[in-house]
């Protein structure tokens, strides 16, 4: 039976997270954006809400929910700011769910409790100076030395690395060779503080700017031989499984901020009068609405259709990749067309539209960019 209905446990987290966003992070979330400031106040209250704990069962802390409802809050969220979506995804999909996915009962012990609670975040660390879209690439080493990996390398762009709350990161790293003479990549837990791991510099960034993205280096960097996630070599098929979830919670928020951008153009063009009539008059501004509405439309059924697919346990991977295109493309388009719809306002800070536009391009590379999801939808049919 197809059925695009949200369950009423579904529905009531859409609208306590929609009067959240609303409320209480569009009348500040500007403020936090200009100063490119990490919006503590706001993830603390996320925090109280359960939000970081949606997909975890309660014996961790977690909320006891499942992927789709991680989803359909980042939705909410990027329908009014895409900072604090983003913070909430790495945290949730890229920071806990590799421990809860992979990690030994000790390990999810030790960390997951927090990182339901939103006391702390975790964040993710895959992406090095020399690529990102070549996972297999990996130039950070682990070496064993006795009970001990000493790390060494660097990681570039990584979430939530450097606020007050991390905890963790965990990161891919070539542990050895293998017998047919490729890297083994493994993962492993890096707890924030430990001698030899920095959180360097802090990017300006274009967008997401009250989220939290720093460079990270490792000179001599020792952790437990217990900090290992799951089996040795197993990193690089760890993290790509990772990824293919992620790229679903994306299409979520580039769903929202598709959406936001129709909310927002729905007031404007009711009140700016141009040649003596509301814009929305105009039926060239009608069709620009209409089409905006179209592609939020199909970017939401879009992640419906591959997380419905992931939930049922079925392989996800294309439709990952395609609600990950579709949706990154309408929060792009949406975004410059509500950006001409507000004029010369849309180029201002003091509306939330040229935050959508600055913010939609981030949803085209992150998490795998638009080339590898068109790589991945091709070799699903068996071209390349
Ligand atoms: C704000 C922000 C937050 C991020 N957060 C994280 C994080 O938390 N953790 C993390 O690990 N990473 C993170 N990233 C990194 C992000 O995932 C990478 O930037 C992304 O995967 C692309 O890698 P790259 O930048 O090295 O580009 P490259 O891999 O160098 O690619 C450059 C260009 O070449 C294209 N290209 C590459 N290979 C091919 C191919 N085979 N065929 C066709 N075209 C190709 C790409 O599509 C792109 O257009 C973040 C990035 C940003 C900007």
């Amino acid at each position: 039976m197809i059925d695009f209905r949200l369950s009423e446990e579904h529905e009531a987290l859409r609208r306590t997270v929609r009067d959240f966003a609303r409320s209480e992070i569009a009348p500040v979330i500007g403020g936090y954006y200009e100063r490119e400031e990490f919006p503590y106040e706001l993830i603390a209250r996320m925090a109280e809400m359960g939000l970081f704990g949606l997909p975890f069962p309660e014996e961790f802390g977690g909320m006891g929910g499942d992927y789709f409802a991680l989803c359909v809050a980042l939705e909410e969220l990027a329908r009014v700011d895409s900072s604090v979506a983003a913070t909430l995804e790495a945290a949730v999909s890229l920071g806990a769910m590799p421990i809860f996915r992979f990690g030994t009962p000790e390990q999810k012990r030790r960390w997951l409790p927090e990182l339901c609670s939103g006391e702390a975040l975790g964040a993710f660390g895959l992406t090095e100076p020399g690529g990102g879209s070549d996972a297999g690439a990996t130039r950070t080493t682990a070496k064993r030395d006795g009970g001990e990996w000493v790390i060494n390398g660097s990681k570039s762009f990584i979430t939530n690395s450097g606020t007050k709350l991390t905890q963790l990161v965990t990161i891919t790293a070539v542990t050895g060779t293998k017998p047919d003479g490729t890297k083994e990549i493994s993962t492993i837990i890096v707890p924030s503080g430990t001698p030899g791991f920095t959180v360097a510099r802090k990017y300006s960034k274009v967008g997401w700017n009250a989220s939290d993205t720093h460079e990270l280096s490792f000179v001599d960097c020792r952790v437990p031989v217990a900090n290992l996630v799951g089996e040795a070599g197993r990193g690089y098929a760890q993290f790509l499984s990772i990824l293919d979830e992620g790229r679903i919670a994306i299409a979520a928020i580039g769903a929202g901020l598709a959406q936001g951008c129709v909310d927002e153009c729905l007031r404007y063009v009711r009140e700016r009068e141009a040649f003596g009539h509301p814009i929305g008059e105009y039926q060239a501004i009608q069709f620009k609405i209409a089409d905006m509405e179209v592609r939020a439309h199909s970017a939401r059924l879009a992640y419906y259709a591959a997380a419905s697919k992931m939930s049922g346990g079925e392989p996800f991977k294309k439709e990952a990749a395609i609600a990950k295109l579709v949706s990154s493309d309408a929060a792009m388009d949406n975004s410059r067309a509500a950006t001409q719809i507000f004029g010369g306002y849309g180029f201002m800070n003091e509306f939330p539209v040229g935050r959508f536009y600055r913010d939609a391009k981030i949803l085209e590379i992150g998490e795998g960019t638009s080339e590898i999801q068109r790589l991945l939808i091709a070799r699903s049919l068996g071209v390349g």
